[in-house]
């Protein structure tokens, strides 16, 4: 959180991130997001009473949701992971599908965006998930 606030402060001043802090910033939340997802895997399979019926109906709804919810953070831990690749090849910041830079408002919102918020919005009205 306090590295979040460093680094808005500074593109607030500079306009544009540097490619270190942003480098930086996704990251952290790579790891971030690594670690909750690797504690998540340990409620799932590990901590479970197999022996216990009434434990296991009721931890499977929880473990429902904790799938689901690991679902969400994997596909984001791969944007993540891709947003690092964009980094790294330059092309960070510029949308996938027509190439024009991304707002910084939208890459404060959303740091590993692919699309800017047009075709964002178009991919979601066509039923194609950004
Ligand atoms: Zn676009």
């Amino acid at each position: 959180m306090k590295n979040r606030e460093v680094v808005h402060m500074s593109a607030a001043k500079n306009g544009v991130k540097k490619k270190g802090t942003l480098e930086k910033l996704l990251t952290s939340q790579r790891d971030e997001l690594r670690a909750r997802i690797t504690g998540r895997l340990d409620e799932v399979y590990i901590d479970r009473e197999p022996d216990d019926e009434a434990a296991l109906a009721s931890d499977s709804v929880t473990t429902d949701m904790t799938v689901a919810t690991l679902e969400r953070e994997r596909r984001t831990l791969e944007e993540i992971e891709s947003a690092l690749e964009r980094v790294k090849k330059g092309t960070y910041g510029l949308c996938a599908f027509c190439g024009e830079s991304i707002t910084t408002a939208r890459l404060e919102a959303l740091p590993w965006a692919r699309l800017c918020i047009h075709c964002a919005g178009r991919a979601s009205n066509s039923a194609a998930a950004d």
